[in-house]
């Protein structure tokens, strides 16, 4: 049932034309850009590299889709690389996400040795990928850095919540993340100790290009929407609160819908409230199919409930639902960002977030939307009624929600920093990136100790401190 485009790029680079950077100036302003261009003028020609496992959904594919072409805007050879895996991989690699973010389940060695690592060996077998930077995205191809055939500046960028993360997948996975340059980390809160090796915080962002992030108004939303609002008795003029994601246990979208039950029955004497759940599965998550037919016994037969799964059109369906909404629902479990709720907010819905994870950088109760346990059915269902019924407030949270967003989570504020971060390992800076989360690290510190600046020691603060801790070391020797 589920589609799965990403074959088609079968063997894994994946070229997209750049786009024209000046179309971002009305959201983040003319200065902003050109500060993009002069931080990229040194890196025209250097080359960078994305690995990650699929081309399409989930938050990661979504990124890069926009990141990869403004990137190459700004002349830097920005490539992307998909591994490729069978379902026997993209199943074990689904377990090292959920053991990551915390979900207890079993996993066997043949499962790491033979469908994990059999099949990184496999994909860099015939493919080299080489970058001045190399960013590898989340644990299904963390392992490549092992293989010989990945060159560069190589640093792992961590998508998902690592915070709770279960011990054993943990320490698989340190060997190898600790032979990268650098790890990045949405949120510090996600660092699991010992990693040793430079850390940094950057957030996700979204592409207000995108067709999905266009701001509509309510009528073009309504006509984009229409055929599908009648094949699934959707009433425009009732209210609707919605919820996107891939359908997945950490989603908790069983918790919308015990809410929204709720909510129905506080709202019993009005017109009844409707749910909306759109959802899709990423290529590289077996799970999609089961979970949606549990989501789909939760809601029973609950006629103003509608699970719209792979839909057509998908973006402009997407940002018109966003658009239209009263209110939008994330209450994840576990959340390393949710690019979704941005999305939300983007088009002036207050999001109904949970506390957890990436989702708190982004809802600030009261000010752009509700920050709620994830299963706190009751409280759920009070915010979404408030939402439906107070026209003001919406109004109010939806106005700071777009402001928020654009402060804070466009796609040119996230390659500001990976820019920052290009230059820093490529020398061209001599100061550490501000947004660097740990201290120096034993590796750094004993390279320095014993002459071998492999990492860039050029920054003055950097060279200070490590002067002081040798000075330490010299002394124990008295
Ligand atoms: N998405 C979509 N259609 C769907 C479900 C999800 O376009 O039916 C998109 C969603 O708009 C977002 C991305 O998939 O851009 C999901 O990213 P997020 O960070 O929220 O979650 P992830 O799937 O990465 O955990």
């Amino acid at each position: 049932m589920f589609d799965d485009r990403s074959r088609k790029y079968k063997n894994q680079y994946v070229l997209l034309k750049p786009v024209d950077i000046k179309r971002y100036e009305p959201f983040v302003g003319k200065h902003a850009i050109d500060e993009l261009r002069w931080l990229a003028e040194p890196l025209k020609n250097k080359v960078w590299s994305n690995i990650n496992s699929t081309f399409v959904g989930g938050g990661v594919a979504e990124m890069l889709q926009s990141e990869v072409p403004f990137a190459r805007a700004l002349g830097i050879d920005c490539r992307w690389f998909v591994i490729e895996g069978s379902q026997s991989f993209f199943s074990v690699t689904k377990k090292f996400h959920n053991l990551l973010q915390g979900l207890d389940q079993g996993i066997t060695l043949e499962e790491i040795f033979h469908a994990y690592l059999d099949t990184i060996d496999e994909n860099t077998r015939n493919v080299k990928v080489v970058g001045h930077m190399v960013t590898v995205h989340d644990p299904q191809p963390a392992a490549i850095i092992m293989n010989g055939n990945v060159y560069g500046h190589i640093v792992w960028r961590c998508h998902i919540d690592t915070s709770n993360a279960s011990r054993r997948i943990w320490r698989f996975l340190l060997p190898y993340i600790n032979q990268y340059w650098g790890a990045i980390f949405t949120t510090e809160e996600f660092i699991r100790s010992p990693l040793q090796i430079p850390t940094y915080e950057i957030s996700p962002s979204i592409d207000p290009l995108r067709e999905k992030n266009k701001h509509y108004t309510k009528k073009e939303a309504l006509d984009i929407l229409q055929s599908l609002l009648n094949e699934n008795n959707i009433d425009p003029h009732r209210s609707i609160v919605l919820a996107v994601s891939r359908f997945d246990i950490h989603k908790n979208q069983k918790s919308i819908i015990k809410s929204f039950k709720l909510l129905k029955d506080k709202m019993k004497k009005k017109k009844p409230p409707q749910l909306v759940i759109i959802g899709n599965s990423a290529t590289d998550d077996p799970e999609g199919i089961k979970m949606y037919e549990q989501i789909k016994d939760e809601a029973g037969d609950d006629k103003d409930i509608h699970l719209l799964l792979n839909v057509k059109d998908n973006d402009r369906v997407v940002g018109s639902f966003m658009t239209i909404a009263d209110c939008f629902v994330h209450i994840s479990s576990k959340e390393g960002f949710g690019l979704v709720v941005t999305e939300a907010m983007w088009h002036g819905t207050p999001v109904i977030g949970s506390k957890v994870g990436g989702i708190k950088k982004q809802v600030v109760h009261k000010h752009n939307g509700f920050a709620v346990e994830p299963f706190d059915y009751a409280d759920i269902a009070r915010n979404m009624q408030t939402l439906i019924e107070d026209k003001a407030m919406r109004r109010e949270l939806g106005k700071n929600a777009i402001e928020y967003v654009g402060k804070h989570f466009l796609l040119p504020q996230m390659l500001y920093k990976e820019l920052l971060l290009m230059r820093y390992y490529l020398e061209i800076d001599n100061k550490i990136p501000p947004f660097r989360i740990n201290d120096l690290t034993y590796k750094e510190i004993s390279q320095a100790l014993y002459g071998r600046t492999v990492w860039p020691f050029s920054s003055d603060d950097l060279k200070k401190r490590i002067e002081a801790i040798i000075e330490g070391f010299e002394g124990l020797n008295e």
